[in-house]
């Protein structure tokens, strides 16, 4: 299975492969639950704040978190491209 990471700058770490079989699918998808799950209930914290510049940027949720001041844009960093 793979992972086309699209922000990556360099195309050669873009693609990730990673292998799987029926008995890790069904652990991944538990662990997936409680991922969503955490999230759904509040229940995380967040000790970095992301790169506004980079990681927020290619985020499509930037607008939802200037307009409810989850993090501070400077205006240049969250224009469409
Ligand atoms: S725009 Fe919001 S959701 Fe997206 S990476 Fe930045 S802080 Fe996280």
């Amino acid at each position: 299975m793979y992972i086309y990471w699209t922000a990556e700058e360099n195309r050669k770490n873009a693609l990730m492969e990673f292998k799987y079989t029926e008995d890790n699918l069904l652990e991944i998808e538990q662990y997936f639950d409680t991922v969503v799950s955490n999230i759904r209930n509040k229940n995380f914290e967040v000790k970095d704040s992301p790169d506004t510049g980079k990681v927020c940027r290619e985020c499509d949720f930037r607008f939802f978190c200037s307009q409810n001041g989850i993090i501070k844009f400077k205006a240049k960093d969250i224009e469409e491209e």
